[in-house]
């Protein structure tokens, strides 16, 4: 990391002091896994973090925000998300609430409206739920394609994306398209071949959805090494709905993240807890689909690294809320408030690859979240209450 700035302008440091416990999530700064500083200040220089500390031994700087005993956390780091899409599954989740199992073919509808909807339509829906997201305390998303399913409305969900998040990812593999749901093969040619071909300079990332009814392990395997071979770093969405060889594979992939992580056997537990490969858990779908929760806490006791995302989509998960999920997490997954709180920050950096976010120490980006607590374990403690007070996004409050 470098702290080093080329502004030519002088920058503006900003002082929050009175914070009555901050999460730097640097051991080497605090108490614990956490990093928890009590009493702490955090100096804002520009758009990065200069220094935290002790609020009594804050530096001069040329503002100050009294946190007023608040407690502080870096922005949550959001690794999963489908936000480009138009229309809306209100009668799906009505009907299933009513006793109807969620299937993947769920996710045509969206592929038709999206296709259906204009650039701006499409620009307009991403920028809300960003701004949603943000308002919550989120100041990284990744966002996915997956709705477009044709290499020109792939590439046009991919260059949208763009426009709102550096973390851009090529899931063309989302389902099968329709038009090819005759010929599977022939669509992995496509995804492969010219759709790759369009999408690769616009994504940082390749995904396929590695389910029954979606993509087998061989599928899966041979659009992720051709993605690879384009430079894209590999993800997956692996044992959402049942067992199977997506976890196995990420990790054999060098994935960053195997996403869902639902059904493991032990050997997927132990794949995970001895590779570099994040199992990033997305427990708005369960929620939403009143599934059985991942187990957070038999990946933890293996070793595994353990990020949380809300998997915002407007099928199996319509909620852009990382303190829902912290939650969820801890009431149903059995993480401890603390895990939970570092699972969907540092965590999601790891699962993106990211060294300067998802922590406040010198030299981070400047994303801060002040709470409307004592305690960032009141994220669990108070579920459903709008904790988020403010948002620091790149050094500005939002
Ligand atoms: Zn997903």
């Amino acid at each position: 990391m470098t702290t080093a700035t080329t502004a030519t302008t002088a920058p503006t440091t900003t002082a929050i002091t009175d914070i009555a416990g901050l999460v730097t999530n640097d051991p080497s700064l605090g108490e614990g896994p956490l990093g928890l500083i009590r009493d702490a200040a955090v100096v804002i220089d520009g758009d990065r973090i200069a220094w935290v500390g002790e609020s009594s031994k804050a530096p001069a700087t040329d503002n100050r925000v009294d946190a007023g005993g608040r407690a502080a956390i870096p922005g949550f780091v959001d690794s999963h998300s489908h936000l480009v899409f138009a229309g809306d599954r209100t009668e799906e989740f009505n009907a299933r609430m009513s006793g109807r199992p969620y299937s993947a073919g769920g996710i045509r509808t969206t592929v038709a409206a999206t296709r259906a909807a204009s650039n701006n339509v499409l620009h307009a829906n991403v920028g809300r739920y960003v701004a949603e997201a943000r308002r919550q305390g989120t100041t990284t998303v990744e966002i996915k394609s997956g709705y477009g399913l044709t290499s020109q409305d792939e590439a046009r969900a991919l260059t949208i994306a763009g426009a709102h998040t550096d973390e851009v990812t090529f899931l063309g593999a989302h389902i099968v398209a329709p038009e090819f749901a005759d010929d599977p093969a022939a669509y992995v040619d496509l995804v492969t071949g010219p759709m790759l071909d369009a999408c690769a300079p616009y994504a940082r990332w390749i995904d396929v959805f590695c389910e029954q009814g979606a993509f087998d392990g061989d599928q899966a395997r041979t659009i992720l090494t051709a993605g690879k071979e384009r430079g894209l770093i590999p993800r997956v969405h692996a044992n959402q709905l049942s067992y199977g060889p997506g976890v196995q594979l990420a990790v054999e992939l060098g994935a960053a993240s195997a996403d869902h992580c639902t059904h493991l056997t032990d050997a997927d537990v132990d794949a995970l807890a001895q590779g570099e490969t994040v199992a990033t858990l997305l427990p708005g779908a369960e929620f939403s689909t009143r599934s059985t929760y991942p187990d957070a806490r038999r990946l933890l006791d293996a070793g595994a690294t353990v990020a949380l995302s809300p998997d915002c989509n407007p099928g199996s998960s319509f909620t852009s809320s990382m303190p829902f999920c912290v939650a969820l997490a801890v009431r149903e997954m059995g993480m401890t408030p603390d895990e939970a709180v570092w699972a969907a920050t540092a965590g999601g950096a790891r699962a993106l690859h990211r060294t300067d976010v998802g922590r406040v120490s010198p030299g981070a980006r400047a994303d801060l979240v002040l709470l409307d607590a004592p305690s960032h374990v009141h994220l669990a403690y108070r579920p459903g209450v709008p904790l988020v007070s403010a948002v620091w996004h790149n050094g500005t409050l939002i």
